[in-house]
């Protein structure tokens, strides 16, 4: 995929369906993370209420234990960076810009935000030393222009 690449829709009834088929393709990795978090809090907690301390599970036990933590936590990390959400403010119902760098999609308006700030940061660019914080800031500035 390219750096950067807007989706624009600007029919009001393909942005209805779009908007519609991104909220159904949320709400399926919801319930899928929902099912993912109370089996592996299953674990913790038994059916008879009795907390369960990972130091006690076998070798088998903490691997299953450990591999649905992680299916819960990718699938959260597809979702939030997928085109069905902006990653910055979370709205869903917004035309997109892809941003290579982060491998994440912004709507059009945090990406104007983004886009203007690192424009102005480019025109007030000071020598000397900058904090580490401050180079953070610039190189994810960068990826917007
Ligand atoms: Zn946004």
């Amino acid at each position: 995929m390219r750096d950067k690449r807007a989706i624009i829709i600007k029919s009001p009834r393909l942005q209805k369906i779009r908007n519609n088929l991104r909220l159904l393709l949320l709400k399926a990795a919801r319930t899928e993370r929902e099912r993912l978090y109370k089996e592996w809090r299953g674990f913790l907690v038994g059916s008879e209420g009795k907390r369960h301390s990972i130091k006690e599970f076998s070798p088998d036990k903490l691997e299953q234990f450990r591999n649905l933590q992680e299916q819960e936590e990718i699938l959260k990390s597809i979702s939030d960076r997928s085109i069905c959400k902006c990653i910055a403010c979370g709205k869903a119902d917004r035309d997109m810009v892809y941003n290579k760098a982060y491998d994440a999609w912004y709507c059009t308006d945090c990406y104007g935000l983004e886009r203007s700030v690192a424009q102005r940061r480019t025109k007030t660019r000071e020598r000397g030393s900058k904090s580490c914080e401050e180079k953070a800031l610039e190189e994810h500035s960068k990826t917007f222009l």
